[in-house]
């Protein structure tokens, strides 16, 4: 105590010192009453402050959008959880040959297995494609509004050009897209805990949160499908498993310090999106750098699903299986080969078979013609090897 507060209180009269203790008292006095008039507000509002936002409002919608949704299609047992629809591939006029993005690798994948004879074109399932009710369950209402500015879109998906045209086109053409692998995303995972496993030919927007697109990803279809398992599958516990070339800046910003949610990112660091705030939500970060080749990829691969297994229990793993690690794309600066993706893509369908845990497998980044292919095949392997079962039993006779 200092010197002078000293000579405050000794220097005073009894006179001030019972107008100071009375003072003192009446305070007392009046913030137990407001202490207790705060707690019986809190009581009735269920809520800890009063300026908060009712977290729990918030929350109640966000359930009732989920349980009223009709996304969650009842599939019969005659179909195979691929999922895929002809509305997912992006053709706007030639545009589209203005990104390095091959905007009908969802539609090539599936040509190609349906030519090898891996699937019965028939038994692909149709997802729906998600409203405005099932995206507002992760999107703001802001965001999705600045989706009517053609200019914003044109930024988020990297074709400038698209800044000129009317919205309206460029909801049906590029938009509308999006938001069918969105559907087919969210019911992957339905499919996925019924099946044992699901693969969306599109979707992995991994790149989108809540409030903010970018990256060719307008919409976040990954926090959209865990959300909607919580809710619908009484799931609890997921990992997501990022090995696109990127960082997935998206559902690590969605689910930023959610423990229900871990978080295995495997990208290169020193590509887009540099998102250092994001890392930080990131649960176990494996950084690839520019000209990483094959080996080295999968020894690090071994390392990092061993260390997930060890540190989480999920109930759900959504796999987001960019091809843009691929040796030759011009923006993921890796060097593996097609061999190591049917590789990588096997390490991890393998992982969670052998631990029976329903798995999610999304095609995200690839942005060479050849990428296509690349996914077929693995597909195909992954058949072959019998990790999934695409209704193609090979007769023993
Ligand atoms: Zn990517």
């Amino acid at each position: 105590m200092s010197n002078r507060v000293i000579s405050m209180w000794t220097g005073s009269t009894p006179n001030r010192v019972i107008v100071i203790v009375l003072t003192f008292a009446a305070t007392v006095k009046l913030s137990h009453s407001l202490y207790r008039r705060l707690r019986r507000s809190r009581t009735r509002s269920g809520t800890m402050s009063f300026a908060a936002p009712p977290k729990n409002d918030s929350e109640s919608l966000r359930r009732s959008r989920i349980l009223s949704s009709k996304l969650y299609l009842d599939v019969p047992s005659s179909k195979v959880p691929l999922i895929y629809s002809s509305t997912y591939d992006i053709a706007f006029l030639g545009i589209e040959k203005l990104h390095p993005f091959d905007s009908a690798k969802w539609g090539r994948i599936c040509r190609f297995l349906s030519m090898d004879d891996v699937v019965d074109k028939n038994c692909i399932v149709e997802p729906k494609e998600a409203t405005k009710e099932d995206l507002l369950v992760v999107h703001t209402e802001a965001y999705l509004n600045s989706l009517k500015k053609s200019a914003d879109v044109a930024m988020i998906i990297e074709v400038p050009p698209v800044a000129l045209f009317p919205n309206c086109l460029v909801q049906q053409k590029v938009l509308s897209p999006f938001r069918n692998q969105v559907g087919g995303t969210i019911l992957a995972a339905k499919l996925a805990k019924e099946r044992g496993w699901a693969i969306n030919v599109g979707g992995g927007f991994h790149h989108c949160c809540g409030g903010k697109g970018g990256g060719f990803c307008a919409y976040a279809d990954i926090s959209l499908c865990i959300h909607f398992a919580f809710v619908r599958l009484n799931i609890s516990r997921v990992m997501i498993i990022d090995l696109d070339a990127h960082q997935g800046n998206g559902h690590e910003t969605d689910f930023a310090n959610d423990s229900r949610v871990y978080i295995l990112d495997m990208y290169n660091p020193g590509i887009y999106p540099f998102d250092y705030e994001a890392r930080r939500f990131i649960d176990q970060r494996v950084e690839v750098v520019s000209g990483t080749t094959t080996a080295e990829y999968l020894r690090k691969l071994d390392a990092a699903l061993e260390v997930a297994a060890h540190n989480f229990a999920p109930e759900l793993i959504v796999y987001n299986a960019g091809t843009d690690i691929l040796d030759g794309d011009p923006l993921g600066r890796l060097k593996i080969s097609p061999d190591g993706i049917t590789h990588r893509d096997e390490k991890v369908f393998r992982f969670a078979f052998e631990r029976n845990i329903p798995i999610v497998m999304l095609t995200s980044g690839g942005y060479m013609k050849s990428s296509a292919r690349v996914i077929a095949d693995s597909i195909a392997n992954l058949s072959n090897k019998s990790l999934i079962d695409m209704g193609r039993k090979t007769s023993s006779i």
